[in-house]
């Protein structure tokens, strides 16, 4: 029979004494966190993100070293925490090579450094989007349009990045304004990347009004991808995104199709941004990708940048808003998948990611580090340079706290190991920051610096009031909630990760 420890019952917060620590019995506790779950369940998640969903109680019963391995009826139990590196029969648990794999593995998106590289083209756009803080109607090219110069500078970066895989993304304003210069930069780029034996990637994020035959023959020829905007239905779309005399909505949906047309349905993907108004209506939207023949959706949150910056009464408000938008368009995501038709929910799918299969994920708002320098960093118009695209909004709202240099001023290192590299770097990692390195979700989160800095103050957050913690605890907790409620649930999320049905 086991030596079971007993608790001694004290209600305050100290630490007991050494000998209860030291208690025999006949396994050992590895690092693990664990949630309570609305569903008088908790979850238990090991430091790779292997999760067991078990009843109420039970993490005490295991701290406390009373689950009994030999009893029957906790044998599955046992077996469970085992396999899954919550306990080990030994001190040093025999798969320790396994389990420092498992790690790296997880970490391995950092192996090859920064690898997307978002060249802000032009800053010129001819539509006003009420929720844009970067657009510029104008035609002054020379103000608003990155230079040569500055294009010839940003490649030569983009060239030392010790990535093998390079993302070249030219955005706005609107990037087409600047096709010329366009052409410029992917026909250098691609020869530079030849020359230095790495494979790249281009994409042109655009609202497709200005698209053209032209314009699709050449990236045809460079198989560029095509990144635009639907927010849904036309009332929400041309509400959202203005143009003068035009119909923003129609012109995107005509340019989707004479993309798919010419250069393949998967090299077109479309990005939401989530506003005011779509907030009330989740089904809608929804429906209006399905009815576009899109097999994915992102409902992305709102950014924080403009109309909720610094205002946590506002960001809690409008973050317990769009959890609720949210949850509601899932549901509806997953009755149609549940109907026959095959459609994923990408935040989700990153999530879900992270939770039922042991590989990285380089999604930079959901990292640890965080993406930005280590994943992403942007070139702006006027050759400044920017951990990533939220902190060159700030900039544009005159906040240059994470400006990191200047195309053809600041050398490689400086901007990615320099000063300002070096104090981010210390609030990049969730595993060390307060709230975050007890939480049981920390290895499906990521930290955001520039997001705590701009909602928040500064830049290490306080998560009791971060909006950002607060989506991503509902959002995780919702998914597992989901799973552990419908094994067809489970087996959908499944699908969305192996994009298979
Ligand atoms: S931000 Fe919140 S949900 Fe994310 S790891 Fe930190 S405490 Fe957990």
């Amino acid at each position: 029979m086991m030596n079971i420890p007993q608790h001694t019952g004290s209600k305050n917060r100290k630490f007991n004494d050494y000998s209860f620590y030291e208690k025999s019995s006949n396994y050992y506790l590895l690092p693990f966190k664990f949630h309570r779950l609305p569903i008088d369940k908790e979850v238990i998640v090991n430091e790779f993100g292997d999760f067991l969903i078990v009843p109420t109680g039970t993490v005490a019963r295991i701290v406390s070293r009373e689950i009994l391995t030999d009893d029957p009826a906790d044998v599955e139990l046992v077996r469970d925490l085992i396999s899954n590196f919550f306990i080990s029969e030994t001190p040093i648990p025999s798969l320790l090579d396994i389990l420092s794999t498992r790690y790296r593995t997880k970490k391995s998106f950092l192996d090859h450094f920064t690898s997307l590289h978002i060249f802000v083209i032009s800053l010129r756009c001819e539509h006003t989007c009420h929720y844009c803080q970067v657009s510029r109607v104008t035609s002054d090219k020379g103000k608003y349009d990155m230079s040569r110069f500055h294009i010839d500078k940003g490649i030569e970066m983009m060239m030392k990045s010790p990535s093998p895989h390079i993302t070249m993304e030219f955005q706005g304003g609107e990037a087409l304004l600047a096709f010329e210069n366009i052409v410029y930069a992917v026909e250098k780029a691609k020869k530079a990347a030849m020359q230095q034996g790495k494979t790249i990637t281009f994409v042109i994020c655009t609202n497709l009004a200005l698209v053209t035959d032209e314009i699709l023959d050449f990236c045809h020829e460079y198989k560029i991808l095509i990144s635009t905007s639907i927010d849904g239905p036309a009332f929400i779309h041309n509400k959202n995104r203005h143009k003068a005399n035009a119909n923003s909505y129609q012109l995107a949906v005509e340019g989707i199709t004479n993309c798919r047309n010419k250069l393949g349905a998967e090299h077109v993907s479309a990005l939401l941004t989530t506003s005011a108004i779509s907030l009330e209506h989740p089904t809608e939207i929804v429906d209006e990708y399905v009815k576009l023949g899109f097999n994915n959706i992102f409902l992305r949150p709102i950014s924080p940048y403009g109309f909720a910056l610094k205002s946590e009464t506002k960001n809690k408000y409008e973050t317990t808003r769009f959890v609720e938008f949210y949850k509601t368009a899932l549901d509806h995501i997953i009755q149609l998948n549940l109907d026959g038709y095959f459609i994923r929910e990408d935040y989700a799918t990153i999530l879900l990611k992270k939770m039922l299969t042991p590989f990285p994920v380089g999604y930079v708002d959901l990292q640890s580090p965080a993406g930005m320098l280590t994943n992403v960093i942007v070139f702006n118009y006027d050759g400044d340079i920017y951990v990533s695209d939220e902190a060159r909004m700030l900039a544009e709202m005159g906040d240059f706290t994470f400006k990191v240099g200047t195309l053809g001023e600041t050398g490689y290192q400086d901007v990615f190991y320099g000063e300002k590299a070096s104090v981010l770097s210390e609030a990049m990692a969730n595993e060390s920051l307060a709230g975050c390195s007890e939480c049981a979700y920390q290895a499906y989160c990521g930290a955001d610096p520039v997001f705590n800095y701009a909602t928040q103050g500064d830049i290490y957050g306080y998560r009791p009031s971060s909006s950002f913690c607060q989506r991503n605890m509902s959002i995780i907790t919702h998914l597992i909630t989901l799973m552990d409620s419908n094994p067809r649930i489970e087996k959908i999320f499944r699908s969305w990760i192996t994009g298979k049905n």
